[in-house]
């Protein structure tokens, strides 16, 4: 194989920019994502994008709001895909900004897959995800030297549409000493009786992130046998031995 080119382009054209705005702090974005914030004609924004950040963007620039509350869109994923490429054949410089890393559980990969298929130049900005980023905030390392050695992130809700489970949470903890559950608010009940099926200890540490750097902060420790059904959404879960580490350093002893 030759060498590719990320972006296609075209002459004229303006191009869109896939960028991951950070984890809910204004300040967790990286440099060159602010930057091209201040440059672009159209931002379209999600729901945990800090709205802090919306103050950088140009004076006349457009907003158009994206969000997925739960069950419900502000517009469809087509019409995003739209948007973009729309925009940008108009010579518009599009940012489409999404919590954490574009990449991570967002529907980037998809986007900038619609915007290089119209033939549009299209960038991938990363972003600082909230499944690193919440745990660390309250001092849980993913892996830990002598207590960790690997980590996954996995979803606590997948698709009904797909047709098939992709995850099985059970097999996924059994296999790796930390894991990271997103969107996991509505189904953490269910995730760890699939966990403790699988053979993993009921007294396993398990940290709830609630609204991690944003209004309606919390910081809940349970163990798997006393999750509750479910918390309040949006929430970073972490479950492993790691937990304990941070509870140490923290000054709590020991989980619910
Ligand atoms: N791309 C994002 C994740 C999108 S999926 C990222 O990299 O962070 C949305 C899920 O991310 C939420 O259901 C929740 O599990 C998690 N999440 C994102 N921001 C969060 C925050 N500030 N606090 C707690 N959880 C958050």
């Amino acid at each position: 194989m030759g060498r590719t080119s990320a972006a296609a382009s075209s002459g004229g054209a303006g191009s869109v920019y896939i960028i991951g705005a950070g984890p809910g702090d204004p300040e967790l974005i990286t440099v060159k994502a602010l930057r091209l914030l201040g440059e672009a004609d159209v931002v379209l924004y999600d729901r945990l994008v800090p709205r802090e950040l919306l103050g950088s963007v140009k004076p006349n620039a457009r907003l158009i709001y994206v969000g997925k509350e739960p069950g419900r869109a502000a517009m469809s994923q087509e019409e995003i895909n739209r948007v973009l490429v729309e925009e940008a054949k108009r010579g518009m410089v599009v940012a489409r900004l999404h919590g954490g890393d574009p990449f991570v559980f967002g529907r980037g990969f998809e986007e900038c897959s619609y915007v290089v298929s119209h033939g549009i130049k299209c960038e991938v900005v990363p972003g600082v995800t909230s499944a690193i980023a919440a745990p660390e905030k309250y001092m849980i390392p993913p892996v830990l030297r002598g207590v960790a050695s690997s980590f996954a992130v996995i979803t606590g809700k997948e698709d009904p549409n797909k047709g098939r489970r992709f995850v099985d949470p059970g097999k996924v903890a059994s296999a790796v000493d930390t894991l990271i559950v997103l969107m996991g608010a509505g189904t953490i009940g269910d995730v760890a009786r699939n966990i403790m099926g699988a053979g993993v200890r009921p007294d396993t540490p398990v940290a709830v992130i609630i609204n991690a750097y944003r209004p309606g902060e919390e910081f809940r420790v349970y163990t798997l046998s006393t999750v509750p059904e479910r918390v309040d959404n949006p929430a970073v879960i972490v479950i492993g031995e790691v937990v304990k580490k941070a509870l140490a350093l923290l000054g709590h002893d020991t989980a619910r």
